[in-house]
């Protein structure tokens, strides 16, 4: 058994230059609505002009857009709360295919090792009291667990079935295709001082990572405090 602690990260699939080259689009397509177009756009007319449409509130202009984000070492918890986003484009590791067990050429139930995120402020080391008096930690959970689903598998159990035994804490991998819009209404959701630990430190990230590499687009989102466990949280601000 494997122990995830701060280890979710994102990798953007979209190159730069077409994030770049996106801003430039919605200049055009935006420019239609006004009948105002121009002959040349450039990144810094781009620029100016996605500034103006986001300060008067039109953000459908921001739809002739897309970026696609690959998120690594994130929990089954994660992902479920990311697929509740309608407006994107999702693939994601099946428990149903992906067998637990392989490792190399086929399923070794010996060596098979399950991967599991943890809260980075708790201590997966700390006992606590069963009801049946036993004392356990998280990590001891997690490796029963384990050996539930190994027991499930040796007896035959196809991943599909065992699978219903495996923890929401799971490791597990997904890619999100959005529009800048949707990806805006994402962070305003996600990186709030509500949302859950993992998911809001992650897209914090990959917010902070976005605001060097889209110009303007993003810029209306501020580090506005961090929680009793020191984690960040972001809000939108008007400018
Ligand atoms: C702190 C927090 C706690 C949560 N707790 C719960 C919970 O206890 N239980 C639970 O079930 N969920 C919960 N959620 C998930 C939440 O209810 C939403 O499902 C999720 O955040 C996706 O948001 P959304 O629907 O606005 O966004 P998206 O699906 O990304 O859609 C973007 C926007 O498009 C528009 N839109 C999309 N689809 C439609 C539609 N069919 N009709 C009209 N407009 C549409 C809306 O304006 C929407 O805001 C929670 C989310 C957060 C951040």
């Amino acid at each position: 058994m494997k122990i995830l602690k701060n280890a979710g990260s994102f990798v953007i699939l979209t190159p730069e230059k077409e994030l770049h080259d996106q801003l430039l689009r919605i200049e055009r397509a935006g420019r239609t609505c006004y009948q105002s177009e121009k002959e040349q756009v450039t990144l810094e007319t781009a620029k100016n002009f996605v500034k103006m449409i986001i300060k008067l509130g039109h953000e459908s202009v921001l739809e002739h857009s897309s970026m696609v984000v690959q998120f690594n070492n994130v929990s089954r918890g994660f992902t479920h709360e990311q697929v509740r986003h309608r407006l994107t484009g999702v693939s994601q590791e099946s428990t149903r295919y992906v067998d637990y067990a392989k490792q190399g050429q086929g399923p070794d139930l010996d060596k098979f090792q399950l991967k599991c995120v943890v809260p980075p402020h708790r201590d997966e080391n700390e006992k606590v009291e069963l009801d049946d008096s036993r004392k356990m930690s998280m990590k001891e959970m997690f490796a029963e667990i384990e050996k539930f689903y190994r027991g499930l598998r040796k007896a035959g159990w196809v991943p599909q079935d065992a699978r219903q035994i495996l923890p929401i804490g799971i490791k597990s991998q997904i890619v999100v295709s959005a529009n800048f819009r949707e990806w805006r209404h994402i962070f305003a959701m996600r990186t709030a001082q509500p949302a859950h630990w993992e998911i809001r430190k992650v897209m914090g990230d990959l917010l902070e990572k976005v605001q060097k590499i889209v110009p303007v687009v993003f810029d209306d989102f501020v580090q506005a405090g961090k929680d009793s466990n020191g984690l960040r949280y972001f809000e939108k601000v008007k400018k």
